[in-house]
């Protein structure tokens, strides 16, 4: 076997389809949000606007998050030095678990080193503690639950992004009295759209099944104190298990579920991707709650994230330019290809001190590449216009669509 080749061949097929990914080197400047310094490909620096951040608040500098973390690390050092079984579990995490219980209402609450592991090892773990259970999954579910669902090798559905009119007839062939689980997102962090939960919650009561809601993108962004969707539509109780990241708008790192604490305690004895692995450094912790108690009293940031995602909306709505159909913080505009998606990046960069990464196949249908802006509170007016201005003269000089058929 020629390994070498089979490498070289596996990175052309994605070069040849326009698809292969450079990373933008960056470095941060604490209270410069969100400008950044962008190293190039020759090695030289120069100031960028970063609008493609998932730090969606700025909360990754903000002076307290920061401070808990510096405390943290003179107190107790760097790593957590364990499993939270085995020596790994400290105060921190003790108290972010309780802060995260809090913030979602819930009796109990399960930390992971990331989002990405919660939904792969809870979702796993459910299957595998309910037999038979039956997991009804949306169409456009991230590929963690994707994987978590996989994994755990029970029987699964997939129904039409946000089509409950579907999702019920799945639930109606099942069995009755099997269990299941139905697995949706609050915010679609690619298009921006927002699920129904309450129609989705009252389909999960008519059939008996459990809701597994991932809130990633909503947490720190949405409801009085910041809890997602479900505390803004003032579902949250109904929810059975809701799903979150410490690393975007908390602008930490981590993910957790929480939920009833018989299923907290089931999946935390159960889920190997919880037992068999290092706890995140107390450092982590004590930012993420710092963070997440800052949120809670701090409406006016979530204010204002929604006027700057409104504004820039309508700016370059005015301009011609094809903004996609979105209801939450995120801007997304269709190039429609691969090729233009990533030469227009690659100019906003290199021209016009504009970082927006072009997104491409396999994290969105072919034919649907977007640019996908995220604004924060940080965001100003003129960052906006210099944007704008920068998008339209590359739509003409690439002649992209400016009225495509969005997705
Ligand atoms: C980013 C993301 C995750 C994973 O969260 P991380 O903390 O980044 O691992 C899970 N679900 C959705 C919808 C996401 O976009």
């Amino acid at each position: 076997m020629d390994y070498k080749a089979a490498f070289k061949s596996a990175v052309a097929r994605v070069r040849d389809e326009g698809r292969y990914r450079v990373f933008a080197d960056l470095h941060r400047h604490c209270g410069e949000f969100p400008k950044a310094r962008w190293t190039n490909a020759d090695g030289i620096a120069s100031d960028v606007v970063v609008w493609c951040s998932n730090d969606y608040l700025g909360q990754g500098q903000n002076p307290d998050v920061i401070a808990a973390m510096h405390e943290a690390i003179d107190a107790a050092g760097s790593g957590s030095g364990g499993t939270r079984n085995i020596s790994g579990t400290t105060s921190y995490h003790v108290t972010l678990e309780r802060e995260l219980s809090d913030l979602h209402g819930k009796p109990a609450s399960l930390l992971f080193t990331s989002g990405y592991v919660a939904n792969e090892a809870a979702l796993s773990t459910l299957t595998k503690i309910l037999p038979g259970l039956i997991i009804f999954s949306d169409a456009l579910n991230h590929a963690s639950m994707i994987a978590g669902i996989r994994n755990g090798g029970g029987e699964r559905h997939i129904f039409r992004h946000n089509d409950l009119a579907h999702l019920e007839q799945l639930l109606a062939a099942a069995p009755p009295q099997a269990p299941k689980l139905i697995a949706f997102e609050s915010v679609y962090s690619m298009d921006g759209d927002i699920a129904d939960l309450a129609g989705t919650i009252a389909l999960a009561k008519a059939y008996g099944a459990l809701t597994y809601l991932d809130e990633v993108h909503a947490v720190g962004l949405y409801g009085a104190r910041g809890a997602g969707v479900a505390e803004r539509d003032g579902v949250m109780g109904e929810i059975d298990i809701i799903e979150g990241t410490l690393g975007k708008a908390f602008g930490v790192m981590g993910g957790y579920i929480s939920a009833d604490e018989d299923l907290i305690d089931a999946v935390r004895l159960h889920a190997a991707g919880f037992i068999f692995t290092t706890s995140l450094p107390p450092a982590l912790a004590a930012g993420a709650a710092a963070s997440i108690r800052y949120l809670k009293t701090h409406p006016e940031l979530r204010t204002r994230h929604q006027e700057r995602a409104a504004s820039l909306k309508a700016r370059f709505k005015a301009a011609g330019l094809p903004v996609m159909p979105s209801v939450s913080h995120i801007v997304p505009v269709l190039v429609g290809d691969p090729v233009h998606c990533k030469l227009i990046s690659d100019l906003l960069l290199a021209d016009h001190g504009v970082y927006v990464q072009p997104i491409n196949y396999p994290t969105v249908p072919r034919g649907t590449e977007r640019l996908r802006f995220t604004p924060t509170p940080f965001h100003t007016d003129e960052m906006m216009d210099r944007l704008v201005e920068a998008m339209n003269t590359l739509w003409t000089r690439c002649n992209v669509k400016r009225h495509g058929v969005a997705a």
